[in-house]
């Protein structure tokens, strides 16, 4: 399609890079380190919930919040982990994954001119998503070699028009997990400038040295934040596309009346399965996690042996590696000679940035079954990776 035919909205709005790095690890035979999917499913009893519902007639429109029972469902996981107290028919709404309730929130809440602060490196859809919507991005980074946040920075990010913070914790891509004090800077920021507070945390469950903190559990925020979680993630079940918004009525309503023109309502079949899920196998994401850690130190360490300056996640996916002690200064570069040089195909952070900070940064993705990681980890050991 000619160029001038895109609407002004995706302008200058790349390709997704995950669609990209996939394709080019299927023609190139590469082991993808690159886009964040598991390869094995979630729970089998799960999976025959959705069965049972797609051959118990469960297949017309749901209700546009969601099926009953799972908005009851997602209000007892908020309550059992966080304590967090939801009323299910006015505070919790369904979405076709995290990914729609981004766009929903993004599209119901953001007036053309409003300020979103957002962490950096971002998530790619928050960048289309606010620009389709018409709202400005204010990147905080995340800085090499700790990612943590820093108060003066977010400070310093605010104007007179701010009017959201976009979190995410656990951090897609650095594996930062904000802790209480972060989390406490945003929230008193939030407070004293009326600020509306919308917060990823697809990744809620999948932490290894760190506990995940909502930041609408923080004093004076669960009026002002919008929690955005799914299914995909926690019970590796990334092809369904079931996620959830929750918070007060005001901003879930807002959730809704952009939601209702997006895809009017979510998958049927799936949302009674992963009401199940959340209901009678809540320990599953733990399990999870605790494989995952596993995979993490296997990754980390041999990701170090050939060469690389690692930063051990403490949550996701997702390990980071700053690539300039193998003498390259581009992660784009090396991110597309990887293929050839050693049939691995990993994700540069740089497409994630405004600036510089992300250009010498690499993200490797460890949800893989453990003989994936170890093939990965041989090719790169057999390959010259400098520059
Ligand atoms: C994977 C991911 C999402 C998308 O979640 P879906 O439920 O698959 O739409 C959103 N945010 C972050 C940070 C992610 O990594």
């Amino acid at each position: 399609m000619p160029q001038q035919r895109l609407a002004q909205r995706l302008h200058g709005i790349a390709p997704t890079i995950f669609s990209e790095m996939s394709a080019l690890a299927m023609r190139t035979g590469s082991v993808n380190l690159g886009q964040g999917f598991p390869d094995v499913d979630g729970p089998p009893a799960v999976i025959a919930e959705a069965v049972r519902a797609l051959e118990g007639g469960q297949n017309q429109y749901a209700p546009g919040l969601g099926v009953p029972a799972l908005r009851q469902a997602v209000a007892r996981h908020q309550h059992r982990h966080y304590g967090i107290e939801l009323d299910p028919d006015i505070e919790v709404v369904v979405t076709t994954g995290a990914t729609e309730g981004i766009a929903a929130a993004l599209l119901g809440l953001v007036d053309p001119g409003d300020e979103i602060i957002v962490l950096e490196p971002y998530y790619d859809s928050y960048v289309a998503m606010i620009q389709m919507a018409g709202g400005v991005r204010r990147p905080v980074t995340l800085r090499a070699p700790d990612f943590r946040l820093d108060p003066d920075e977010l400070r310093a990010a605010v104007t007179d028009r701010t009017q959201f913070v976009l979190l995410n914790s656990p951090h897609n891509p650095t594996g930062t997990v904000l802790t209480r004090a972060e989390l406490q800077a945003v929230a008193d920021l939030a407070v004293e400038r009326d600020l509306v507070v919308i917060t990823d945390e697809v990744y809620e469950h999948l932490t290894y040295d760190a506990e995940h903190v909502p930041i609408s559990t923080l004093p004076g925020m669960a009026e002002r934040t919008l929690t955005l979680s799914s299914a995909g993630k926690s019970y590796s079940f990334t092809g369904w596309k079931v996620g959830w918004a929750s918070g007060p009525r005001e901003l879930v309503q807002a959730v809704l009346a952009a939601k209702q023109w997006l895809t009017f309502t979510s998958g049927s079949p799936l949302q009674p399965a992963v009401a199940h899920a959340l209901d009678e196998a809540p320990g599953f994401p733990r399990q999870l996690a605790a494989a995952l850690r596993e995979r993490r130190d296997r990754l980390c360490a041999g990701l170090t042996e050939v060469g690389l300056d690692v930063r051990v996640p403490q949550g996701t996916y997702f390990a980071t590696t700053d690539i300039s002690a193998l003498g390259w200064a581009d992660g784009l570069a090396f991110c597309l000679a990887l293929p050839e040089r050693a049939g691995v195909v990993a994700i540069p952070h740089q497409v994630f940035h405004d600036g510089p900070a992300g250009d010498q940064l690499v993200r490797w993705a460890f949800c893989k079954e453990p003989d994936v990681v170890e093939e990965g980890l041989r090719r790169l050991a057999a390959a010259d990776l400098r520059a």
